[in-house]
């Protein structure tokens, strides 16, 4: 047990834990398009293989994040990046804040992978790797399939509703972060 920290807060620590372990959409290119990084941060999250930007304003890498593995593959490492520490989604402040109970939780992620999986096989074959950029590219094309333009919608609004991510290209400010 961590000093400090109560048997209710060590519980509410181990479910958000298994909640993002079940989940990683944040890292996954799914709702953001890229993850920021701290210039200190740069050359080591280079040393790992991965492409990093530094732009004026706008440093990191795009997602989905190469490190990511079917779970983060840094997760105890001295490189795992402040945002990736820090962020949290509306869903797991919900968690943290025990403001939803913990199936509900896992069952609004379960949905989104539902949405996302169908989604993917509908989507047309696209250079693009970020899904999140491909759904924007779709719904800024001429679309002519309504089923996929309401569904891709929908995905949009519940990515919007339960993580707290509006806009296509979302920004991973430090405003959201914990
Ligand atoms: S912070 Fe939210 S989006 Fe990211 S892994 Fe955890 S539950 Fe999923």
């Amino acid at each position: 047990m961590i000093p400090g920290m109560t048997n209710n807060a060590e519980t509410d620590e181990s479910r958000a834990t298994a909640l993002c372990k079940s989940c990683g959409l944040c890292c996954t290119g799914h709702l953001f398009v890229w993850t920021k990084l701290r210039s200190a941060e740069l050359d080591g999250i280079q040393s790992l293989g991965v492409q990093v930007f530094r732009e004026p304003g706008r440093r990191g890498f795009n997602q989905p994040c190469p490190l990511w593995d079917g779970q983060c593959t840094i997760y105890d490492s001295p490189q795992y990046p402040r945002f990736c520490y820090t962020y949290k989604c509306k869903l797991l402040l919900k968690v943290l804040n025990e403001n939803i109970p913990f199936p509900d939780a896992t069952g609004i992620v379960r949905d989104a992978m539902t949405m996302i999986r169908e989604l993917e096989t509908l989507l047309p074959e696209s250079p693009l790797e970020n899904f999140r950029e491909r759904l924007v590219e779709y719904l800024e094309s001429e679309v002519s399939d309504l089923e996929l333009l309401l569904k891709a919608q929908t995905l949009l609004s519940f990515f919007e509703e339960h993580f707290g991510v509006d806009d296509f290209f979302e920004d991973p400010g430090d405003g959201r972060s914990g």
